[in-house]
């Protein structure tokens, strides 16, 4: 818990929220600034800045959440699919430092952007990161 996290004081209920789901280890709300009608934020309780940071158990409840809503979508908002993403990191558009996945119904011609462009990167680069992917790490 941070006092000073926005996220927190909706965990805490210092802030009120359109809360659709919650359990012991997550909480599920309306995002109230929405890329699209019922874009929702699953907020892990525990204050973590990173999604490498949520303990396993928490990932595996969190997973079911989003596959919980993609199917809420479908067949409450007649969504045609869904995105999802999560910024880790403010060199990934993160604004507050606490881990949130995002999950987002998807229209037909809904004008939403989220295609990722291609940078340029030779095949060398990727032949020179794939070789430290498949080298085993020292911890
Ligand atoms: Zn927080």
């Amino acid at each position: 818990m941070d006092e000073n996290c926005l996220f927190c004081k909706i965990i805490n209920k210092e802030i009120p929220s359109f809360i659709i789901n919650e359990t012991k280890t997550f909480i599920t709300v309306l995002d109230i600034n929405p890329a699209n009608l019922g874009h929702c934020l699953i907020i892990p309780k525990e204050h973590v800045p990173f999604s490498s940071m949520i303990t396993k158990e928490v990932y595996n409840e969190i997973s079911k959440e989003i596959k919980r809503l993609s199917v809420l979508f479908l067949r409450v908002l007649k969504s045609r699919g869904s995105s999802m993403f999560i910024a880790n990191g403010g060199v990934a558009g993160q604004r507050v430092p606490h881990c949130v996945i995002h999950v987002i119904p998807r229209y037909l011609e809904d004008g939403l952007n989220l295609n990722i462009q291609a940078n340029e990167i030779s095949e060398e680069e990727i032949k020179e990161v794939y070789a430290k992917f498949i080298t085993p790490q020292k911890e």
